[in-house]
C-alpha cells in the first residue's frame, strides 16, 4: 500500500492543438507541502483543476489520481469522482469568500452536514488559528487582503480535507505581506497536518513554500525534489535557470571535479565527460585586491546582499551574489575563488 496522500500518474490536458499537460507524474506524502513551479503556461494551474476535479484529464492508459489512498481518477476504469467527492479542500483566486455570507459563516460552508454543537466548534477552533476571533461576524468586504485569504484557508481546511490545493493565492497582496503570510500559512497548514499543493511561478515563493518542488516545462514534470537539492543540483539548464541566477560554463568532467574556464572545479555529483556547469553566484567568493586577476564589471546592490558582474582574466563573465556588507565598485580589482560545488549538467543530454 503506498503511504501517500496523493499519487498522480500521467496525467495529460490538452485543449485542441495546445498540449497543457503532458504525462505528468509526482507523489507527496502526507503532510507534505509541494509547490509546482514553472514559467506562465507551463500548464500549473491546469494540473492543479486536474488533481481538484474541476476539469477531467484526458482519457490515457494508466492516467490515475489516488488521493489519501482512494482512487478518485482512473482512466483504465473509467473512474471520475467530482470534486466535492476527493476530499480536498481550495484556494484559488476564483473560489473568492461568499460575500454575503460573514467570516463564521464562510468558515462553516462545508459543514453543513455535521452536527451543530460540532459545527460550531470546528469553527471556533479555525478562528482562533487563524487569529479571526474578533472578526467572525465581519463580511469578506470589511476585511483586508491577508485576512481575507486567511479565512479562505480556514474555509478550506474545516472539512479536515487529506489534501488542500492552492493557486497563486497570494498573488492579489502586495510584496511585504506576501512573504509574512506565506509563513503564517505554511505555519498553520504544518498544524493542521494536511498534505498541501500550492501553485506560484515566483520561485522565491516556491522555494520558500515547499517541502518538494515539482518543476514543470511545456506541460511535462521535467524535475521534482526538495528545494536545496534542485537548487545546487539541477538535473537540466531548465531547473537551474528557473530556480535562480546561475553561471553556467563549459566543462569536461573527471570523477569529482571538472576543468573549465575557472580552473579546476569541484563537482556536487561525481561524471565525466562534456558538461554543461551550473555554478550559483552565491558560490563565487570576492575578496577585494589591487593585483587581483577578476575586474568588478558591475554592481546590482539589494541591502542585504549584492550581485557583482566579474570579468575574468580571459575576458569570460561571471555572477557572484556577496553579502551587502561590503561596498564593491565598477572597475575594482579583485581575487574570485569557487567555494561551493557546480553542478554537472551532460553535454549531451
Ligand atoms: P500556468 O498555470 O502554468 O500559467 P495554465 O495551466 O494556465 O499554465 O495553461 C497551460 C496552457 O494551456 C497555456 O498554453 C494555456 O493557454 C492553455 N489553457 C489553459 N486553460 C485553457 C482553456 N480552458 N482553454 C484553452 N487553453 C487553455
Amino acid at each position: 500500500m503506498s503511504t501517500h496522500a496523493l499519487k498522480v500518474r500521467l496525467l495529460s490536458r490538452r485543449y485542441g492543438a495546445v498540449v497543457a499537460v503532458d504525462s505528468a507524474s509526482f507523489c507527496l506524502d502526507q503532510g507534505e507541502i509541494g509547490v509546482l513551479v514553472g514559467p506562465s503556461g507551463c500548464g500549473k494551474s491546469t494540473l492543479l483543476r486536474l488533481v481538484a476535479g474541476l476539469e477531467p484529464p484526458d482519457s490515457k492508459p494508466g492516467a490515475q489520481i489516488v488521493i489519501g489512498g482512494n482512487v478518485v481518477f482512473d482512466a483504465d476504469a473509467g473512474l471520475d469522482l467530482p470534486a466535492d467527492r476527493r476530499g480536498v479542500g481550495l484556494v484559488f483566486q476564483d473560489y473568492a469568500l461568499f460575500p454575503h455570507m460573514t467570516v463564521a459563516a464562510n468558515i462553516a460552508f462545508g459543514l453543513h452536514h455535521w452536527r451543530k454543537a460540532e459545527r460550531e466548534a470546528r469553527v471556533r477552533e479555525l478562528l482562533s488559528w487563524v487569529r479571526m476571533e474578533a472578526l467572525a461576524e465581519r463580511y469578506p468586504h470589511e476585511l483586508s487582503g491577508g485576512q481575507q485569504q486567511r479565512v479562505a484557508l480556514a474555509r478550506a481546511l474545516a472539512p479536515r480535507p487529506t489534501v488542500v490545493l492552492l493557486d497563486e493565492p497570494f498573488s492579489n497582496l502586495d510584496q511585504s505581506l506576501r512573504s509574512e503570510l506565506r509563513e503564517e500559512m505554511r505555519a498553520l497548514i504544518k498544524q493542521s497536518g494536511a498534505t498541501a499543493l500550492f501553485v506560484t511561478h515566483d520561485r522565491e515563493e516556491a522555494i520558500s513554500l515547499a517541502d518538494k518542488l515539482i518543476v514543470m516545462h511545456e506541460g511535462r514534470v521535467i524535475q521534482s525534489g526538495a528545494p536545496h537539492q534542485l537548487y545546487w543540483q539541477p538535473e537540466n539548464l531548465a531547473v537551474a535557470t528557473l530556480l535562480g541566477e546561475a553561471n553556467v560554463l563549459e566543462g569536461m568532467a573527471v570523477n569529482g571535479y571538472a576543468e573549465c574556464i575557472l580552473g579546476r572545479v569541484p563537482l556536487a555529483r561525481s561524471t565525466q565527460g562534456r558538461v554543461h556547469l551550473v555554478l550559483r553566484p552565491e558560490a563565487v567568493q570576492v575578496t577585494p585586491d589591487a593585483h587581483g586577476e577578476v575586474v568588478v564589471e558591475r554592481v546590482t546592490y539589494f541591502g542585504h546582499d549584492q550581485l557583482l558582474t566579474l570579468r575574468l582574466a580571459n575576458d569570460a563573465m561571471l555572477l557572484a551574489r556577496v553579502s551587502g556588507v561590503q561596498r564593491f565598485a565598477p572597475g575594482q580589482r579583485a581575487r574570485a575563488a569557487v567555494i561551493a560545488p557546480a553542478a554537472a549538467i551532460r553535454a549531451d543530454e
